[in-house]
């Protein structure tokens, strides 16, 4: 049961922004909440080997690195709660949070959850997720061995998705609508070299074929130079075309622009006091852990500065 008296500081979202804002609010003695949501752990919980976070020389795995963060954030007394944040309502001095069907108050709030895998929008989308198609290859990609899958997209996402399916997948195409992909260098050196995997340029999925039992059996793609189309059969379709803001709680309520990330004054303030800002919830640019690790900090000593203010 959550706790029904008003909160110090609540934070939303335990992915690695929310779980720094955690350590360090715990650790001034803040007693944070962490409503974790239906997802706990963020992105990083749905990676796989992270290279680029400081301190890994040899890298450490995407979810190990959010199980140390829970845990450092629990012993200093951090407490977690899946509640999902569903409403959001802006007081002079405080916030209520509407937490599955309980209001919680709390003086601060840290929002810092994150973002989510979008999908095309094709016909039988949601039929079909969790029967060929998902955006998550190291949750779904070992039910896929020794069978033809593909993955879209040419970002960093897609590049690590189609690498990681190669220890499964007898073939992994990597369809991207331009010839040229955003991702790393690195990362693009290492797509183009596998021979497992095969580049589809310049195209894109238009339609998802399932079998008569309603798996994935197929996409149509279309070439955009030559407008050609034809059918790639796979087993299953790994979308990684980037993210959206999880900003649907608090839509209008908050400063946003236009694609939903939310707006902070500085790095992890919002315009209404209280209220703080960290993460991918606010970063359409940078979008890494360490970034996200970055903000949860600040908007953690933030909130700490703002409770000691109205103490005064
Ligand atoms: P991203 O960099 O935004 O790339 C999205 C890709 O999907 C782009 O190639 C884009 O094509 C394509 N795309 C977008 N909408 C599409 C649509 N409707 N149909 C077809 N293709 C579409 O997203 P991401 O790969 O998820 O990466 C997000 C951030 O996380 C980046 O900053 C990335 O560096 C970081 N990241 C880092 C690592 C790592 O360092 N190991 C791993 C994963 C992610 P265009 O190129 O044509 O725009």
């Amino acid at each position: 049961m959550l706790d029904l008296l008003m909160e110090k500081v609540i934070i939303l979202g335990s992915g690695c922004a929310g779980l720094t804002a955690a350590i360090y609010a715990a650790r001034a003695n803040l007693s944070p909440l962490v409503l974790e949501g239906r997802q706990p752990g963020g992105q990083l919980s749905t990676t796989t080997l992270v290279e680029n976070y400081p301190g890994f020389p040899d890298g450490i795995d995407g979810p190990q690195l959010i199980i140390n963060m829970h845990d450092q954030a629990e012993k200093f007394g951090a407490r977690f709660s899946y509640a999902e944040a569903t409403d959001l309502e802006l007081r002079n001095n405080h916030v209520r949070i509407k937490a599955d069907d309980e209001w919680l108050e709390t003086q601060a709030l840290i929002i810092a959850s994150g973002a989510s895998a979008r999908y095309l929008g094709l016909e039988n989308e949601e039929k079909l997720v969790g029967h060929g198609l998902t955006s998550c290859a190291t949750c779904d990609g070992a039910f896929y061995k020794n069978v033809p899958v593909c993955v879209i997209g040419g970002g960093d996402s897609a590049a690590e998705e189609s690498l990681f399916l190669t220890r499964f997948a007898s073939k992994v195409y990597l369809i991207h609508r331009r010839d040229k992909m955003r991702a790393s260098k690195i990362m693009a050196d290492r797509v183009l070299a596998n021979k497992k995997i095969e580049p589809i340029w310049n195209t894109v999925v238009t339609k998802y074929i399932p079998d008569e039992k309603g798996e994935m059996r197929a996409v149509r793609l279309r070439n955009v130079k030559t407008n050609e189309e034809r059918e790639l059969p796979v087993a299953c379709v790994f979308v990684a075309i980037g993210h959206d803001p999880n900003t649907k709680a608090f839509a209008g309520k908050l400063d946003s622009d236009p694609e939903g990330y939310l707006i902070a004054k500085n790095l992890a303030e919002s315009k209404h006091p209280g209220v703080f800002i960290a993460g991918d919830v606010a970063d359409r640019v940078y979008r890494q852990a360490v970034t996200a690790a970055g903000t949860g900090c600040a908007a953690a000593m933030d909130a700490e500065r703002y409770l000691r203010d109205l103490e005064k």
